[in-house]
């Protein structure tokens, strides 16, 4: 039984919480970085949330993970947590939302528009260069704008490690 006042935690409070979690490679939280695919409240209040990564063997998952489960605990006091992660999709950047786009954009990240398209966030100049193919995560790539001489880093559309 539930502690008189206490109501039973839904799917939307839990989806409320991972708005706050932010991605520890991304300045943006999971849920607009597109990794959030369901999140399940069991009848017991026990809590499943289904994450896809970015890419495959992405290091940070362990840390994704950790940051769920603490935030689950602290801001809905839920202690069972289960956190799957579904490797048989494709994450892509069509998957984070316009509200994580426009943060990115005032970081100072791209999201390419389309294949092979990149605009610079800072003049939307579309004389840029790539500098390298991987920037601090593997998940972006370092340009360079010829027009407003900025550095910045743009989201790989779809990250595909190979073996
Ligand atoms: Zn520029």
């Amino acid at each position: 039984m539930s502690a008189v006042g206490v109501r039973q935690v839904t799917g939307a409070d839990v989806l409320q919480v991972l708005k706050g979690v932010e991605d520890p490679e991304m300045p943006i939280s999971i849920v607009d970085l597109g990794i959030v695919e369901g999140v399940a409240v069991g009848e017991e209040g026990a809590v499943k949330v289904t994450l896809m990564p970015t890419f495959t063997g992405c290091p940070a998952l362990e840390v994704i993970e950790k940051k769920v489960k603490d935030a689950l605990k602290e801001r809905l006091n839920v202690a069972d947590v289960e956190v799957k992660w579904t490797f048989g999709g494709e994450w892509s950047t069509e998957k984070i939302t316009a509200e994580g786009r426009v943060a990115l954009k005032s970081f100072g990240i791209a999201v390419s528009p389309e294949p092979g398209k990149v605009e610079c966030p800072y003049c939307r100049s579309h004389n840029v260069v790539r500098e390298s193919a991987f920037g601090c995560s593997l998940c972006r790539e370092i340009y360079y704008c010829n027009d407003c001489k900025n550095p910045f880093e743009s989201m790989r559309r779809l990250v595909r490690v190979e073996a």
